[in-house]
C-alpha cells in the first residue's frame, strides 16, 4: 500500500498529533536499526532474510527437508576385538564395507583415527594452551591430563578385499587423526569397497581424549572403550570428506551402518555395548537370563548381578577361558562398549504402549557407585524414553545402557558413560542425585541428537548439545517437578551472566573454535533460546509440531544448520529471522528498558472517554542488540495488575524504540518489563518505572 504524499501531510498536520509530539520522547537518532553500520547503506534490519543460509538444492530443500536427490553413504563393520587387561590393550581386526551412494566416483576413503589424539605429536597436544593459574579439582583431568605413553594406534595391516575375496595391501597414509586409504580403482555410484584393517592401542588411564579410558576401582579395573576403531569419515553433499581433525572438543560425525562386533574379554568380565547381545547363553548364567526375563517383563529395575555377587564364580558361566560377547546393531553411526569384572547390573523393560515392543534399559556400575546408581540410573533412562519420545520420536533401538566409570558424561548409540559417584563411605548429597539424573538423561538423550538425527558434531556443537540440553531440561522437570531450577540449562535467568561475558562467540562458530565458555555456548545458550522460542515466541503446540517434524524427517540422516532453521520456519509458519540471526549468528544481548510513561486525557485526544478516561503511552527501548518479544506488567493505583505480551514484530520498523498506547480508566503507578524473566535481560536496572514521587532508595 502506498499513501499519496499530500494525504499523508494532511493527516500529520492535525492538532492532536502535534500535541502528542510535544510530549513524546525524542525519536532515536540515526538509522532505525539497532546494530546498523551507517557507512554500509544496506539493509541491516534484524528482520531481513538470512543471507548466510546456503541456497536450497536437490539434496536439501527450501523447507528444510531432505530433497528428492538426498543421499548418504553407508558403512558396515564386522569387528573382532580382544581386551588385554594385563597390558590394558585393545587389539582388533575389522572388515569395513563402504557403500558409495553418492553421485561421485571416489578414489579413496578417509578414515578417522581418534585414538591418535593421544600421541604426543597430535594437533591437540601441540595446540595445548598453557595451564591457568588455578585449576579446580574437577577440571584437572581435562586441563592437565596425565601424559599418555604409547598413545595412539599401531596399524600393522590395511588391505583391500576384491569381489573374489582376494586381499591386497592398500596404499594408505596418515595425516593427524585422519588416514586415507587408496582404492584399487575409483568407486562408482552404487558400488561398494571392502577394506580390512588390523590395529591396536593402549587404553589410557586419563588422557586428553576422555573417551576410551580405564580406571581401577575397589573391585578392579573397568574399561570404557569408545572412538576405538578406525571409522570411515563422512562424505556428504555439503563438505565432501569430513576432514576436520579431532582436537577433542568437536566430537564426531559418522555414517550409518550395520555392526557385527565380537568382543573377547577375561572370563570374569561383564560387557555392555551398542546393539543387541547375540549370545546370552555363552555370556550369562541361567540365573541371570531368568532375572533379565523378569526385568524385561516389568518396568522397574531388577538386579541381574547383585552387589554381593560381584567377583563370585557363580556369577559367571562355568570355566575360566576368555568369553566372547557378540553384539549386532543396525543403522547406528558408531559402536562403543564397556567391560569390567566390577559391575553390578540392573535392568528393566520399557514399552511406549501397553503390550508394545520392549526396549531394554540396562545400568552397570561398580559397587563404588552404590548407593545411588541402583536408585537413579535406570529410572532416569526410562524418563529419557518418555520425554524425548513425546517431544521428538519414540526410541527406535532395542536397548539403552548406562555405564558408570571415570568418564563424566559421554554418549554413543545405545550406550552412555556417566560419572557421579558417592563418597568412599557411601554418603552423598541430594545434589548428586540430580547430577546423576541429569547426566543420564543428557547422555541417553544424545541417542536422539546426534546419534539418530545425525548432525555434524565436529562443526556445530549447538545442533547436538544444544538441542539435547533443551530436551534434557524438560526431561529433568518430568523426572522431578521440584528440580532446583538454578542448576538447569534452560531457564533464561541462568544465562544472564554468560550474555554479559565479553568473550562470547556466536553459536554459529565451529566447535573447536569456541575457545571459552564452551558449556554456555554449546549447551546453555541454544537450550535457553529454544525454551524461549517454544514458550514465549511460537507457543508450545506450534513449536512442538515443528520440532517433531524436524526430528522425524532427519532421523538416520545428516541435517545441517539451515535444515533445522528452515524446518522450524516451515513447520511453525513463522519466519522469525530476527531470532535465528540474533541468537545464532551474533553475540548481541537483550536489554529492554521502560524509559517513559505518559498519560493524556482521552477527551482531549479523541473527543470521547468511551474507551477509557486516560490514554497511556509507554516508551520502551532495546538498548543492547537483540530483538525479543516485549512482556510487561502494569500496576494500577487501585492495586490491580495486568501483564501485556507483545510479539517481537513490534520492533520491525524501529528496533530501538517502541511506544505503546492504550486507553484505560485507571491510573498507572508501575510498569515492569519482563516480570517473569522470560528473556535474558542483561540489565534489569532499567526494567521498572514507578509513578513519582519515587520512594527514597
Ligand atoms: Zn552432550
Amino acid at each position: 500500500m502506498q499513501l499519496r504524499p499530500f494525504l499523508l501531510l494532511a493527516l500529520l498536520a492535525g492538532p492532536t498529533v502535534s500535541a502528542v509530539a510535544q510530549q513524546a520522547p525524542s525519536a532515536p537518532r540515526g538509522p532505525q536499526w539497532l546494530n546498523a553500520d551507517s557507512t554500509k547503506r544496506t539493509n541491516q534490519s534484524n528482520f531481513r532474510a538470512l543471507e548466510e543460509w546456503p541456497a536450497p538444492n536437490e539434496y536439501r530443500n527450501a523447507a528444510g527437508s531432505p530433497g528428492p536427490k538426498y543421499w548418504q553413504q553407508q558403512v558396515d563393520y564386522v569387528i573382532r576385538t580382544t581386551l588385554d587387561t594385563v597390558e590394558h590393550k585393545v587389539t582388533g581386526t575389522e572388515r569395513m564395507t563402504y557403500h558409495n551412494n553418492s553421485p561421485d566416483r571416489l578414489a579413496y576413503v578417509w578414515v578417522q583415527l581418534d585414538q591418535d589424539i593421544e600421541r604426543t605429536d597430535s594437533r591437540a597436544a601441540l595446540a595445548q594452551r598453557a595451564l591457568p593459574r588455578n585449576i579446580p579439582e574437577q577440571a584437572r583431568r581435562f586441563l592437565a591430563p596425565e601424559p599418555v605413553t604409547n598413545g595412539g594406534y599401531t596399524i600393522p595391516r590395511v588391505q583391500l578385499v576384491a569381489a573374489d575375496g582376494k586381499k591386497t595391501d592398500a596404499k594408505f597414509f596418515r595425516n593427524g587423526t585422519q588416514m586415507r586409504i587408496d582404492l584399487a580403482t575409483p568407486l562408482a555410484t552404487g558400488q561398494k569397497a571392502v577394506i580390512e584393517i588390523d590395529w591396536s592401542f593402549i587404553v589410557p588411564e586419563g588422557g586428553r581424549n576422555g573417551r576410551g579410558v580405564r580406571e581401577k576401582v575397589r573391585d578392579g579395573w573397568l574399561y570404557e572403550i569408545a572412538q576405538w576403531f578406525p571409522r570411515a569419515a563422512v562424505y556428504d553433499d555439503v563438505n565432501g570428506w569430513q576432514n576436520v581433525q579431532f582436537y577433542g572438543q568437536g566430537e564426531f560425525y559418522l555414517e550409518f551402518g550395520n555392526y557385527d562386533v565380537s568382543i573377547t574379554v577375561p572370563h570374569d568380565h561383564i560387557v555392555r555395548a551398542t546393539g543387541a547381545l547375540m549370545n546370552p547363553l555363552q555370556t550369562m548364567t541361567a540365573t541371570q537370563r531368568a532375572r533379565l526375563a523378569t526385568a524385561l517383563a516389568g518396568d522397574t529395575a531388577v538386579f541381574i548381578v547383585k552387589a554381593d555377587e560381584v567377583g563370585q564364580a557363580s556369577a559367571r558361566p562355568a570355566g575360566t577361558a576368555p568369553i566372547t560377547w557378540r553384539f549386532k546393531a543396525e543403522n547406528v553411526r558408531d559402536f562403543a562398549w564397556a567391560s569390567s569384572k566390577t559391575y553390578v547390573w540392573d535392568a528393566a523393560g520399557f514399552r511406549y504402549q501397553p503390550g508394545g515392543r520392549v526396549i531394554e534399559l540396562h545400568s552397570v556400575y561398580p559397587r563404588d557407585a552404590m548407593p545411588l546408581w541402583d536408585k537413579i540410573s535406570t529410572k532416569a533412562i526410562r524418563q529419557t524414553m518418555i520425554t524425548y519420545g513425546r517431544l521428538a520420536f519414540e526410541y527406535p533401538y532395542p536397548q539403552a545402557s548406562n555405564v558408570h566409570g571415570p568418564v563424566f558424561g559421554m554418549e554413543y548409540p545405545m550406550i552412555a558413560f556417566c560419572g557421579a559417584r558417592p563418597r568412599a563411605d557411601g554418603t552423598y548429597d541430594k545434589s548428586l542425585e540430580y547430577a546423576l539424573a541429569s547426566v543420564t538423561i543428557h547422555e541417553v538423550g544424545h541417542n536422539w541428537f546426534p546419534m539418530i538425527v545425525a548432525s555434524d558434531e565436529r562443526r556445530w556443537t549447538w545442533m547436538d548439545e544444544g538441542l539435547n540440553s533443551f530436551l534434557e531440561y524438560y526431561g529433568s522437570l518430568d523426572f522431578d517437578a521440584a528440580w532446583p531450577k538454578q542448576t538447569m540449562r534452560g531457564p533464561a535467568r541462568n544465562l544472564t551472566n554468560y550474555m554479559r561475558a565479553p568473550n562470547q562467540v556466536p553459536l554459529m562458530t565451529e566447535s573447536d573454535a569456541v575457545y571459552a565458555n564452551f558449556g554456555n555456548n554449546g549447551y546453555s545458550k541454544p537450550a535457553t533460546g529454544l525454551v524461549m522460542l517454544r514458550e514465549h515466541v511460537l507457543g508450545e503446540e506450534t513449536f512442538d509440531r515443528a520440532f517433531r517434524e524436524y526430528s522425524q524427517k532427519w532421523m538416520f540422516k545428516h541435517p545441517q544448520p539451515a535444515d533445522f532453521f528452515r524446518s522450524l520456519v516451515a513447520g511453525a509458519g513463522e519466519e522469525a529471522n530476527w531470532f535465528w540471526r540474533g541468537w545464532f549468528y551474533t553475540t548481541y544481548a537483550n536489554d529492554q528498558a521502560v524509559t517513559a510513561v505518559e498519560t493524556q486525557s482521552a477527551k482531549e485526544l479523541i473527543g470521547s472517554d468511551a474507551r477509557g478516561a486516560n490514554y497511556h503511552r509507554f516508551t520502551f527501548q532495546q538498548q543492547a542488540g537483540l530483538v525479543m518479544p516485549l512482556h510487561f506488567e502494569v500496576v494500577y493505583e487501585d492495586g490491580t495488575k495486568e501483564t501485556i505480551k507483545l510479539p517481537a514484530d513490534i520492533w520491525r520498523n524501529n528496533e530501538k524504540e517502541f511506544v505503546y498506547g492504550f486507553f484505560s480508566n485507571k491510573v498507572v503507578t508501575q510498569v515492569t518489563v519482563d516480570p517473569a524473566e522470560a528473556f535474558v535481560d542483561v540489565n534489569r536496572a532499567n526494567n521498572v518505572w514507578k509513578a513519582p514521587p519515587k520512594p527514597i532508595s
